[in-house]
């Protein structure tokens, strides 16, 4: 257990042993699934190259291994960026936007894109784009906030906690009250 977890500044939970583990072993799932995904899609068009009449077995092999190396290669870029060095910044700005797209069947359909924009102390600019009707992050950070970024864990942490009443799992991102040590849903440490 952490001893002082004062609500300014940033959390010693993101360095603490347990947090490490969890991360470790985050690290390994997202492995599992990348060499299970990699190996499910030329299996699978293998099976239906053999079985079925409608796909030639050669056709079936190449879309099957050209799908599984491009799982490979995701998993691969996902974990690599997960080793990236994390980054701290200030909430500029936030944005709502309209954006459109077109659907299979042919219609139009409108959808907001919600965006914080941050820049680093590097001065390079980062966003968190957020499409779902939650807009979590949208919602939980004001312009002037210091944010700090988790690759490991792809989840923010904001500075200074001491005004909010809640506060969201930098694991699972479940929200859960600022009064809690531990993560509602998952168990782990809260970040603050
Ligand atoms: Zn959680």
């Amino acid at each position: 257990m952490l001893e002082q977890r004062p609500l300014v500044g940033w959390s010693q939970a993101s360095s603490s042993p347990e947090i490490l583990e969890t991360i470790r072993k985050t690290r390994v799932s997202a492995w599992r699934w990348t060499m299970a995904l990699s190996l499910v899609f030329p299996l699978g068009f293998l099976v239906a190259g053999l079985l079925s009449d409608e796909m030639p077995l050669g056709e079936g092999l190449i879309i099957g291994t050209v799908l599984g190396l491009f799982m490979f290669m995701l998993g691969v870029w996902r974990l690599r960026n997960a080793k990236k060095p994390g980054w701290e910044g200030v909430v500029i700005k936030k944005l709502e936007k309209k954006r459109h797209r077109r659907d299979d069947d042919g219609f139009d359909r409108s959808y907001m894109e919600y965006i914080v924009l941050i820049k680093t102390d590097q001065g390079k600019k980062k966003r968190i784009i957020e499409r779902k009707q939650g807009a979590l992050m949208y919602h939980y950070f004001k312009v002037g906030d210091r944010v700090r970024y988790h690759p490991a864990l792809e989840t923010y942490e904001k500075y200074d906690k001491s005004k909010d009443r809640v506060i969201y799992c930098n694991v699972c991102r479940t929200m859960n009250p600022l009064a809690n040590d531990r993560c509602e849903k998952c168990n782990n440490l809260l970040f603050k």
